[in-house]
């Protein structure tokens, strides 16, 4: 997937602020922060989407789901927001499945 951003922040090849990294997931600050902390859980493998996910794949997603509490409390927030654009109808527009993980400014929208 030498064309996915993601793909090439996970190699290394395009630079990014990392606050997470195991066999599986990787973890970065978001380049256009949206909140005081605004981090992406990213999964190693290329998954497209939360739209091409079936059961197959729920210990990898229930991975990613558990880290955002853990990169909250060390990124000093005590509650967060998580939110996943999934399609482009959903508003993703990077096809390489995150979880947003935001939060600090206490002026959450009420969804
Ligand atoms: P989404 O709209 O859910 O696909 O979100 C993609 C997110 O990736 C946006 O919030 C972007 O600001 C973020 N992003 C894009 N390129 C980079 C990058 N090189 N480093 C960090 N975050 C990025
Ligand atoms: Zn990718």
């Amino acid at each position: 997937m030498s064309e996915c951003i993601f793909c090439n922040i996970i190699n290394k090849k395009i630079p990014a602020s990392f606050v997470y990294e195991d066999e599986e997931l990787i973890a970065f600050k978001d380049i256009n922060p949206i909140d005081k902390v605004h981090i992406l859980i990213v999964p190693k493998q290329h998954i497209e989407s939360l739209l091409v996910c079936d059961i197959t794949h729920k210990d990898i997603l229930s991975k990613m789901l558990l880290l955002a509490p853990k990169l909250a409390l060390e990124n000093g927030l005590k509650g967060f927001r998580t939110m996943i654009n999934s399609g482009k109808d959903g508003g993703q527009e990077v096809f390489h499945i995150h979880f947003h993980m935001y939060g600090g400014s206490l002026n959450l929208a009420k969804i």
